[in-house]
C-alpha cells in the first residue's frame, strides 16, 4: 500500500522534473510511510528503483522501525530533520532539483535550506503534491472514515437520549467527545460545536456554559477521529415548537443540501456543486446569509482538498473523493441552520456516510 503511494508520487515527480521531494508535513509523512509520530520526514526520489529515505529522531527509533516499511531506509537524526535531510544530499555536478512544500515551509526554513544545499541542487516549490494524491481515497481509507462516521453518529444518539433541554452546550460537547472515545475514537476530529438559539447563527460557535432552552434551534457539528481518519457531520434540531421563519429556513437548507448532494458524482467541479446549492439559497433571498463554502474534502485532515466553493476552480470531482455538503443560513442575532453530510464520490453518484435523519427532528 505505502509502496504504491511512494511510487505514485515518484511518477508525478518525474513529470515535473523534480529529482527528490522533501516531505515534512506530518499527515503527508503518515500517508506515505505509515509513521504516526510527530517528527518524521521522507525524502522521495523520482527515479524508478531509487531508494527512499525516512528520517526521525531517537525518540521514535522503535516506533518507526515498526511502522515504516523497508522501502524506506530509516535514519535517526538530530531533532531538526529538514537540516539533516538537506545536509545528507550528495552534491551533483549535473544539477538536481529538490522539491519542497512551499505552503508549509517558513521563510526561515527556506533560507536555512538554501544555505545547506550541497553543490548542484536547486529548490523547487511543490506544495500540495502529496495532498493531491490524498484526495482519492483507497478502500482502507474509506473503511476508516466510514468507521469514524458510524461511531460519531452512535455517540450523538446516546447523548441525545440523555436529554438536551436545560443542559449546557459545553456539557453536551464534553459528553459527546467522551462517548466518541468510549466507542473507540482516538478523540474528536475537531472541537465539537453545540450552539442553541441565536448562538447557532455563528457558523463556528464555541459551546457555552449556558442551558439549552426549549423551543429553539440547536446546531451540532461534530466528528470522530478513528485510526488517523476524520469524520464530519452537522445536524440542526428543534428543541420543541419553532416559529414559522425557523421552519422555513430549515426546509430551505435541507432542500439545498439534498439537491447539491444528489448532484455529486465524478465529473462536475466543486464550484458547480457549490453554485447549485447557492442558487437555491439565493432564490429564497438568503444568499448573503450563506457566507461560507458548500463543503470540503475529509481524510487524514478534517479540512483538506478538494473544496466545494465559489473559488474551488474547475477541477472535476473524482471517484474516491470524500467531501462534505454543508449549506447553512445564518441570521445574526436570531438563529442559524446548517446541515452537513459526509459523502463518498462515486463514478455515477454519491454515498452518504452520515446516518442521522435530515428531516427536522425534535429533541427534548
Ligand atoms: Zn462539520
Ligand atoms: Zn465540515
Amino acid at each position: 500500500m505505502t509502496v504504491t503511494r511512494a511510487e505514485r508520487l515518484a511518477a508525478q515527480l518525474r513529470e515535473r522534473e523534480v529529482d527528490v521531494l522533501l516531505v515534512g508535513a506530518p499527515v503527508d509523512v503518515r500517508y506515505l510511510t505509515g509513521f504516526t509520530g510527530s517528527n518524521g520526514l521522507a525524502l522521495v526520489a523520482a527515479q524508478e528503483g531509487a531508494g527512499q529515505r525516512f528520517f526521525t529522531d531517537f525518540r521514535y527509533d522503535t516506533q518507526s522501525a515498526e511502522q515504516v516499511p523497508d522501502v524506506f531506509t530509516r535514519e535517526i537524526a538530530p531533532i531538526d530533520l529538514v537540516e539533516a535531510a538537506v545536509r545528507g544530499l550528495e552534491s551533483r555536478s549535473e544539477g538536481a532539483r529538490l522539491g519542497f512544500d512551499d505552503a508549509a515551509t517558513t521563510v526561515k526554513q527556506h533560507t536555512r535550506m538554501r544555505e545547506l544545499l550541497p553543490a548542484g541542487w536547486e529548490l523547487v516549490p511543490c506544495g500540495g503534491l502529496v495532498a493531491g494524491l490524498r484526495e482519492v481515497k483507497d478502500p482502507g481509507e474509506l473503511q476508516r472514515i466510514r468507521a469514524a462516521a458510524v461511531l460519531a453518529d452512535a455517540a450523538l444518539r446516546e447523548v441525545l437520549e440523555q436529554g438536551v433541554v436545560g443542559r449546557s452546550e459545553r456539557d453536551m460537547a464534553i459528553e459527546l467527545e467522551l462517548r466518541m472515545r468510549r466507542l473507540g475514537a482516538e478523540g474528536p476530529s475537531f472541537p465539537s460545536i453545540v450552539a442553541a438559539g441565536p448562538h447557532s447563527a455563528l457558523p463556528h460557535a464555541e459551546p457555552r456554559s449556558v442551558p439549552i432552552p426549549k423551543d429553539t434551534l440547536l446546531t451540532i457539528d461534530w466528528g470522530a477521529l478513528f485510526d488517523g481518519y476524520c469524520s464530519d457531520c452537522t445536524r440542526t434540531f428543534a428543541t420543541g415548537a419553532l416559529g414559522e421563519a425557523e421552519r422555513e429556513v430549515y426546509e430551505l437548507v435541507r432542500h439545498a443540501q439534498s439537491e447539491a448532494q444528489a448532484a455529486v458524482r465524478a465529473g462536475p467541479s466543486g464550484r458547480e456543486i457549490d453554485a447549485l446549492a447557492r442558487a437555491i439559497i439565493e432564490a429564497a433571498g438568503h444568499g448573503e446569509h450563506f457566507g461560507h463554502g458548500l463543503g470540503h474534502g475529509v481524510g487524514l485532515e478534517v479540512h483538506e482538498p478538494p473544496r466545494l466553493s465559489r473559488t474551488a476552480g474547475e477541477q472535476a470531482l473524482r471517484a474516491g473523493n470524500v467531501v462534505t455538503v454543508e449549506p447553512g443560513v445564518y441570521l445574526p442575532g436570531r438563529f442559524g441552520v446548517r446541515i452537513e453530510d459526509l459523502i463518498v464520490v462515486r463514478e455515477d453518484g454519491a454515498e452518504s456516510l452520515s446516518g442521522l435523519p435530515k428531516e427536522l427532528t425534535e429533541v427534548s
